[in-house]
């Protein structure tokens, strides 16, 4: 685990799922706790390294990789969690990821593994946006909504923690067609973001990006990317489609190989988020023949 401090005694946890680490008068706050146990270990290590002790973990959304790790935390040290509304619940009830991802209904084992169903943890402090106090830390909850319906950042200074905001170049490459639940508020949160008062945009994946031209530049790879999986699966609706059909025809222009139930579920989801946008913009709609859910182009 890389540690990058960003301003004096803000810390940037970074490894395959990054955290957040503040540090005053002795005391610790962390936000996102990791894939699991290993991970919040880790993130321990660096925290007693310090010779700090942790107040409390905050929890920018409910994956998770993100907050897989908090039950381990609270089990150890007895410390509170914070979390924004709907994402809370997701984290008492980590079952719900698979359920959302199964489309409602009581998932297949492929889907509960440790990458898509964590541990349960409690969920002591349920916040919404604006500044909040946890001990001796003053923080701004900033909301981040798209990739998780309800994700929020951190701002502490000018230290923006903005969690799955934005993905770097190499998940980009290697991912193509980005997690997202709701692409409408994915796309406006991209816009904000580089304009957003802080010097340090430190995401859950990735370097962190400094304020200008590189917060500009990799939410705006971010938004084509998006832009692009939209265009492609409305090019794609020439002829009525089913959703299946989209989810192959976007794996394929995106010369994606998809090789598990997790992965297709995944891209599953971002390919209906882009469907309900075309359906706000009035391009699509679905409707209901033969007994096959198809979507039909209405532009
Ligand atoms: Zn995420």
């Amino acid at each position: 685990m890389r540690v990058v401090e960003l301003t004096s005694g803000v810390f940037h946890l970074q490894g395959g799922v990054n955290m957040g680490l503040v540090v005053q008068d002795g005391k610790g706050l962390l936000i996102d706790a990791g894939l699991d146990k290993d991970a919040a270990r880790r993130a321990l290590r660096v925290v007693e390294g310090m010779d700090v002790t942790l107040e409390a973990v905050f929890l920018t959304h409910a994956h998770a990789d993100h907050f897989g790790g908090a039950y381990l935390l609270q089990r150890r040290l007895g410390i509170p969690a914070y979390a924004p509304p709907l994402e809370a619940a997701m984290m008492e009830h980590p079952i719900m990821e698979p359920v959302f991802l199964y489309g409602g209904a009581a998932p297949i084992q492929a889907l509960r593994h440790k990458f898509t169903l964590a541990k349960p943890c409690q969920v002591d402090h349920v916040v919404g946006s604006g500044p909040l106090t946890i001990g001796p830390f003053q923080v701004d909850v900033v909301p981040l909504p798209g990739h998780a319906p309800n994700q929020v950042g951190v701002a502490v200074g000018d230290v923006l923690f903005c969690a799955d905001a934005v993905f770097p170049t190499e998940t980009l490459q290697k991912h193509k067609v980005i997690f997202c639940a709701d692409m409408d508020d994915a796309l406006e949160t991209l816009e904000r973001l580089p304009g957003m008062p802080y010097a340090h945009f430190a995401p859950g994946h990735g370097p962190t990006y400094e304020v200008g031209e590189e917060i500009a530049d990799i939410c705006r790879a971010n938004r084509e990317r998006l832009e692009a999986i939209r265009e492609e699966i409305y090019a794609a609706t020439e002829s009525p489609r089913e959703t299946g059909d989209l989810v192959q025809h976007v794996a394929d222009r995106f010369d994606l190989q998809l090789t598990t139930p997790t992965a297709y579920y995944l891209t599953r989801t971002t390919v209906l988020a882009a469907l309900t946008s075309l359906e706000g913009d009035g391009k699509v709609k679905a409707i209901v023949k033969d007994n096959r859910l198809m979507w039909e182009r209405q532009t």
